[in-house]
């Protein structure tokens, strides 16, 4: 069964743009994944620690046949190999990070893998570029992205004038 997911892409080290340039390749060269939208580029501050670079971040929508965990073991290892150091620190600088926002409407909690993302609704750097390729979507709760973009201040968030790289290959998966 072909699923449609979203997955957040984020990058505040080194050359960012092109480590979520990296991401989209890597997406895209799976088999068992086509990518079907990628949004802007966004740039915003960091939370947590604030004594880091600036984060790109962007939302892209996929189709795939991947269960969950093996999504999540492939993004992983999308992030391995870009550099990406587990230092411990939760929302250190990192070169790539990809969490997997949504699943069809799935609802998971296991320990290492939440979907829903928890905290989507809260971040204007996921809820803005989601909205831009999903205006329509409804969230497993019922909830409206719409609705949630309305409830979430877009803080200092830009789009940046510079586009994301890829094909669409929407019969692939
Ligand atoms: P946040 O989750 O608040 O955005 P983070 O992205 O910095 O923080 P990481 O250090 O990248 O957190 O990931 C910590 C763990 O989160 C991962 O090892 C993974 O098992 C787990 N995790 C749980 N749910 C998800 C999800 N939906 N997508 C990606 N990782 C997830
Ligand atoms: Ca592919
Ligand atoms: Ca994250
Ligand atoms: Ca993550």
């Amino acid at each position: 069964m072909t699923v449609k997911a979203y997955i957040g892409l984020g990058s505040n080290l080194g050359d960012s743009f092109q480590f979520l340039q990296n991401a989209i390749d890597a997406l895209q060269q799976q088999p068992e994944i086509s990518l079907t939208s990628v949004s802007p580029v966004y740039q915003s501050k960091p939370q947590g620690p604030q004594d880091q670079p600036d984060y790109l971040n962007a939302v892209v929508e996929i189709a795939t046949r991947l269960s969950p965990q093996t999504l999540l073991q492939c993004t992983q290892s999308i992030e391995d190999h870009n550099q990406r150091q587990r230092t411990g620190e939760r929302w250190g600088a990192r070169t790539l990070d990809l969490d997997i926002l949504l699943y069809n409407h799935t609802i998971i909690n296991q320990s290492d893998l939440v979907i829903p993302h928890p905290w989507m609704c809260k971040r204007s750097f996921v809820i803005y570029p989601l909205y831009d390729i999903a205006p329509e979507l409804i969230l497993p709760n019922g909830k409206r992205l719409q609705s949630c973009l309305a409830d979430c201040p877009n803080d200092d968030l830009t789009i940046l004038d510079r586009e994301l790289l890829w094909q669409s290959e929407a019969s692939e998966a």
